[in-house]
């Protein structure tokens, strides 16, 4: 199974109501073989217009950080969302959205067998790391689950509405760029 083949599947879902209010599936973006694997949370209007991730302003920052730090999608990166159709007003995406999804996240992470997974935000860190999971806490630690390294830090939407934390979300990135 190639990523090709798992994003022509997800093009043909209909598994969940969000498949009906989207314009396009937002499969991922980046190196095939990516270091780095970055989680976020859902598409957003811009993202399911253009059908790919992380193409507004919190995308735009996301670029700005990982390129200060040695990372892009073009070289060692690559960008995937919880769920791959965009929730209505940009909701959080609901339990029953995110378990019909997550099996093509899940495949992602078997292609690209990446050395760090890193969850943006709250939504794919209380995923992988529990619900309990406090990003303003615990943002930069590196855990180790099921023999893979996984890591979390804010949304870059976050960082936007706060923007007196970029430099801990720029440090953030400069461990995981280390930690490769
Ligand atoms: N926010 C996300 O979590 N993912 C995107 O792709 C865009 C914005």
């Amino acid at each position: 199974m190639t990523l090709e083949d798992l994003k022509f599947q997800c093009m043909n879902c209909n598994k969940c109501p969000l498949c009906k209010t989207r314009d396009n599936i937002v499969f991922g973006e980046g190196v095939s073989d990516a270091d780095v694997l970055i989680i976020g949370e859902g598409p957003g209007a811009n993202e399911d217009r253009e059908g790919r991730p992380f193409v507004g302003r919190s995308g735009k920052l996301l670029d700005e950080v990982m390129n200060e730090v040695g990372l892009s999608r073009e070289k060692n990166v690559y960008i995937a969302n919880m769920v791959k159709c965009r929730p209505p007003e940009n909701r959080d995406p609901k339990p029953a959205e995110k378990e019909q999804c997550i099996d093509y996240l899940k495949a992602q992470i078997e292609i690209i067998n990446p050395k760090i997974i890193v969850c943006l935000g709250r939504v794919s860190a209380s995923y992988f790391l529990g619900k309990d999971f406090k990003v303003t806490k615990d943002h930069g630690k590196f855990y180790e689950i099921d023999g893979r390294k996984i890591t979390a830090t804010f949304h870059p939407a976050a960082i936007l509405r706060n923007i007196n934390q970029k430099p801990l979300f720029l440090e953030d990135f400069q461990k995981i760029k280390k930690e490769i």
